[in-house]
């Protein structure tokens, strides 16, 4: 018996904050927390933003993760039902500025919940307002999508899973961690 819960992940993307790190030596790599997958290597996916623009950041983002040769995210045509939904607004109102945030809905299971639904929403106005390229928008996209499939925030700065990221990709510590989390999983 699984109970079906609903969570919401908020990115609280301190955007635009500019954090100096001088004189910090560079940490061990720790492997990405993980909080969940989904019951299939191959999940599908639909993205709803209208603009033109933000299709391509969400298709550059997919590209990220299919390139990890882990899980293979697959669009459904319009009006199916995706696994997990992308899309964009101008502006989202909540309590912190974020650039980004994912609902999700998984069963809670004692080991590694299992991912049934999830919702991916980038911050147009935030974004814009705080001068983010289009390379960084797709790591705020690729953050996103990473929480969609299960990854939880890295504290390491080169993870794009770190809980600020504006300018990190998928590193080699966030593949671990996907590799893991999808270990017993299948096409
Ligand atoms: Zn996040």
């Amino acid at each position: 018996m699984f109970k079906l819960l609903m969570k919401t992940l908020t990115v609280l993307l301190t955007a635009g904050t500019l954090t100096c790190l001088t004189g910090q030596s560079s940490s061990a790599a720790t492997v990405t927390p993980t909080w969940g997958h989904w019951n299939s290597l191959t999940i599908t996916y639909h993205c709803a933003s209208k603009s033109t623009y933000y299709r391509d950041v969400w298709q550059r983002a997919i590209r990220q993760w299919n390139n990890t040769g882990v899980v293979r995210l697959r669009a459904v045509p319009a009006g199916q039902k995706a696994d997990i939904e992308l899309t964009s607004a101008q502006s989202i109102t909540r309590a912190q500025v974020f650039a980004g945030y994912t609902d999700y809905s998984y069963y809670q299971r004692p080991h590694d919940n299992r991912i049934v639904s999830a919702k991916s929403i980038l911050n147009r106005g935030i974004l814009t307002g705080y001068r983010y390229t289009k390379t960084q928008r797709v790591n705020v996209a690729t953050h996103e999508l990473g929480h969609a499939l299960g990854l939880s925030h890295s504290q390491d700065k080169h993870s794009v899973m770190n809980a600020t990221n504006r300018y990190a990709t998928i590193s080699s510590q966030d593949k671990v961690a996907l590799r893991g989390a999808y270990a017993h999983q299948r096409a």
